[in-house]
């Protein structure tokens, strides 16, 4: 994500930075680390919000992994299966060869 930042310094002036971050986080770590550096503190900042990575994951399931690690009742064992909310696998074995890689 591009991310134009203004910093007002101690001295008053305005410092603009353009820049390209990761995501939110990056860009947050960014301006906390200027404000300490620099003795200044961010004005305004303006970023472009859809070329960032979502914070969010879209399956809250299993994280966007495609599998859990879960206990199986059936069979009394820990085991990885296949997340059957996003369905990134085809079968719990699938999930399993993913995860031993
Ligand atoms: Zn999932």
């Amino acid at each position: 994500m591009k991310a134009q930042i203004k910093f007002r310094m101690p001295d008053g002036t305005d410092w603009y930075v353009n820049k390209t971050f990761n995501d939110r986080q990056h860009l947050d770590n960014y301006m906390s680390k200027v404000e300490r550096d620099k003795d200044c503190f961010v004005d305004e900042v303006w970023y472009d919000e859809s070329e960032a990575h979502p914070s969010e994951p879209s399956c809250e399931e299993c994280n966007d992994k495609g599998w859990i690690d879960t206990y199986n009742t059936n069979t009394s064992v820990q085991e990885i299966q296949r997340c059957d909310e996003c369905k990134v696998f085809t079968s719990d074995d699938e999930a399993k060869q993913f995860k031993n890689k």
